[in-house]
This record gives C-alpha cells, sequence and structure tokens, in this order.
C-alpha cells in the first residue's frame, strides 16, 4: 500500500465536479479541520457552502469523517446534515466504512479529500479508494504538527516527482 495520494490539489475549490467526474467519483468523504475550515472556526463558509452544492447538484453523495469531537462536527454539520463520523482516528478506517455504507457507495467510486497524509491519505489508501490531499488552511504551530508535516515532505515530494516524469513522457 502507498501513502502517495493520487493528486494534490491547492484548495478543495480546485476538486471540480468535472474531475470528479472524469476519475468515477461519486461520493467523497470529507475531512473538517484545515480541508474545509481552520481549526478556530466553527461554521462553514459561503465559499464551502458554495462548492458543497455544486456537488449536490451533480448527485455526489458527501459525508464528513473527523478525528475531532461530536460537538464540533455536530455543529459544523447541523444544517447540512450528512452522514458525519467524528473521533474516528484515522488513520483507522472503520469511520470510512460507515460513511460508504451511509453513502451507498463504494471503495471503486468514493473519494477522500482531507489535508493530512497519516491520517486521511492513509485511512483511504487503505481501503483502496481514490484520496485527494489539500494543503492545511492554517496549520497549529505545535511541535506534533509540525513532526507529522516534516514526515509528510518526502511522500509530497515524491508525488511531484513522480507528477514531472509523468508529464515528460507525454
Ligand atoms: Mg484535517
Amino acid at each position: 500500500m502507498s501513502l502517495l495520494p493520487d493528486r494534490i490539489f491547492g484548495t478543495y475549490q480546485e476538486i471540480t465536479v468535472d474531475f470528479l467526474k472524469s476519475e468515477g467519483i461519486e461520493a467523497v468523504i470529507l475531512d473538517v479541520d484545515n480541508t474545509l475550515i481552520p481549526y478556530e472556526e466553527i461554521e462553514p463558509r459561503p465559499a464551502v457552502l458554495a462548492w458543497i452544492n455544486t456537488l449536490i447538484e451533480a448527485n455526489i453523495a458527501i459525508s464528513f469523517v473527523t478525528n475531532n469531537h461530536k460537538h464540533r462536527l455536530q455543529y459544523f454539520n447541523r444544517n447540512l446534515n450528512f452522514p458525519a463520523f467524528h473521533d474516528s482516528w484515522k488513520p483507522f478506517s472503520r469511520n470510512m466504512k460507515r460513511a460508504m455504507r451511509a453513502m451507498g457507495s463504494t471503495p471503486e467510486n468514493t473519494a477522500n479529500i482531507g489535508d493530512q497524509i497519516f491520517t486521511d491519505t492513509w485511512a483511504g489508501k487503505r481501503l483502496g479508494m481514490k484520496s485527494y490531499l489539500l494543503p492545511p488552511i492554517r496549520d497549529k504551530r505545535d511541535p506534533f504538527t509540525r513532526l507529522k508535516r516534516l514526515l509528510e515532505k518526502p511522500i509530497v515530494r515524491r508525488y511531484y516527482a513522480a507528477q514531472k516524469e509523468q508529464e515528460q513522457k507525454e
């Protein structure tokens, strides 16, 4: 199993319906913190809602799987009411399986979108689903987060090296 993300994007907004359709994706599992909103915010911004709406209109199923706690996720999801799973302990993938069950999707047509390789990407890859990585919106500066980012670096570098190789072939 590789921890290499299938694609790295600049923001969630770059992940368009057209792209998802071209990849055969019919359902997405979204991380919340630093993927859709920074840690300090509690509500989805209008831009997040607008992006989510484009997915809804295209009949792409949506769910949230976060390692954060119940109250945080419930508040974020209170007007959206998507299948939502808190305290997920990603990279464990149990809640991603539950999310797929709730959406009626399979690893073949589900993508997971998150900002951390060692939680989000890993959990998704474990189940054999497409995993798209985003840079964190606003990272915490504590030593643990910094260490995680440091460990992610070689994998991100490998991704860009592979992409470059691919481009040269084309
Ligand atoms: Mg996150």
